[in-house]
Parts: C-alpha cells; structure tokens; sequence
C-alpha cells in the first residue's frame, strides 16, 4: 500500500507490543532477573550474550553490537523493510495501518489528473472540429476514401486539428497552468525565438507557444477507462 505510516501510529504500535512477546516467537528467550536472554539470532555463539530489557523495551546483543526496538528486530529477523515490519507486528496486534500521503504524492496525483484533464479536453477539442470547423471537409472527405464512417470516427474518438497555430492553444491554454499542461502533454510546444524564428506563428507575435498538430487527423491512445492519454497523428489531411 502506497503513503507514509503516521508517526503517531507506530508510536501507539510501540506502546501496544511487548517486545518479549515479539522475540519470543521467533527466538525462545529465557528469563534471567528482569531481563531475558537467548543465543543471539545474528551471530554464531555458544554462550548468551543476546539480552531482551522488558522496561526499555529493547534489546541488545552484546556479541555482535545488534540492538533496537520490536519493529527493529522483526526488520533484522524476519528480514523484512520497515513497513512490512510495522504491517506485520500491527496484524499480530488487531491492529490496521493507516497511511497518510506525502505531500510530493499528492502533487503528483494532482499533476496527473490535471494532464490527464487536458487530454481528454484536447480529445473533445478535435472532435468537435471535425464535425464543425470550416475546414473539416478535407479531413471528413480524407476519412471516407478510407473507409471510416461517421460511426468509426466517433467511436475511436478521432479528430481534427484545423489549420493555424494557436487554435488549441486558445481554446485550452487560457492560463499559465493550463499552458504547462498542454506543454507536458506535448499538444503544444515552446520554441525559443532566437533559435528558430521558422516556427514562428505567422505575424510574428510574440507568442513562444504553439500548437504541435495542425491541419492533422488526430488519433487518441486511450487507457482502460477510455481517457486518452497520448496523441500521435493519424494522418496528414492535405496529403
Ligand atoms: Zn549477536
């Protein structure tokens, strides 16, 4: 399971657990005064120098220098990561772990849906130039002599992106937030002036950004709910 484990709970874990009770059923411990002993499971050794402390909750071998708390042991000896550790000792425990999302997480969820919203912006975009844009004749006429009805169209989600440089751009970049979603979703690309004044858009603006597909039917790779998540061009309608 993805997220953090909250600090608090395996704070609540570690005051819940005996960490004689967690060795104990790994390693047969036996009581010598307030402590417990056992041959240390990480080292060969024939005298005991593996010691369990009840009050501290802690244990220490003092052979080979090992020690920690419960989640530490079970770490070392069911050689296991941390979170499978806690998972483990809160199974044992009735206990279920909650899991809280890091703040880079939930940016990248976000980041995600907010691309994932663009493209299926852009999709609809192109669908609908292909039934209403001035020009979408070429790219309606192009299709038919290929064999796609009307029906094909609509169920692939096929599109036309009209001639020009910043019809989608217009249409979906109204802020900068959107913009860097169309960049990223490579619908629109940003070209230094300087470096190549040939992709300029016509009228020499001052506009860095422009559309990547123009005067293109556009096809849609779509994932299993159906959202498109790339686009790659179909076909070249003045060809
Ligand atoms: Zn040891």
């Amino acid at each position: 399971m993805a997220g953090l484990i909250p600090q608090a709970f395996i704070d609540d874990l570690l005051s819940r657990v005996d960490i004689v009770d967690v060795i104990d059923k790994r390693v047969s411990l036996k009581k010598t005064g307030k402590n417990y002993s056992a041959c240390c499971p990480f080292h060969k050794e024939k005298t005991p120098a593996f010691s369990v402390q009840p009050e501290r909750q802690f244990y220490y071998c003092f052979g080979c220098g090992v020690g920690g708390n419960a989640i530490g042991f079970v770490m070392n000896f069911d050689q296991v990561d941390f979170p499978q550790a806690v998972e483990s000792l809160a199974q044992d425990n009735g206990m279920e772990v909650p899991r809280e999302e890091s703040k880079a997480a939930i940016k990248k969820q976000s980041d995600n849906a907010r691309l994932l919203d663009t493209l299926e912006q852009a999709c609809k975009f192109y669908q609908y130039q292909l039934r209403q844009h001035e020009k979408k004749q070429a790219a309606v006429d192009y299709l038919r002599a290929r064999g796609v009805s009307g029906e094909i169209a609509r169920d692939f989600r096929l599109g036309y992106a009209p001639p020009g440089w910043d019809n989608l751009l217009s249409a979906l970049g109204s802020d900068e937030t959107q913009q860097q979603s169309l960049l990223k979703a490579v619908l629109v690309v940003q070209k230094d002036r300087q470096q190549d004044s040939s992709a300029e858009p016509a009228g020499g603006s001052e506009v860095h950004c422009y559309d990547c597909f123009r005067h293109l039917i556009m096809l849609s790779f779509r994932q299993r709910r159906g959202l498109p998540i790339a686009w790659r061009r179909a076909a070249s309608v003045c060809c």
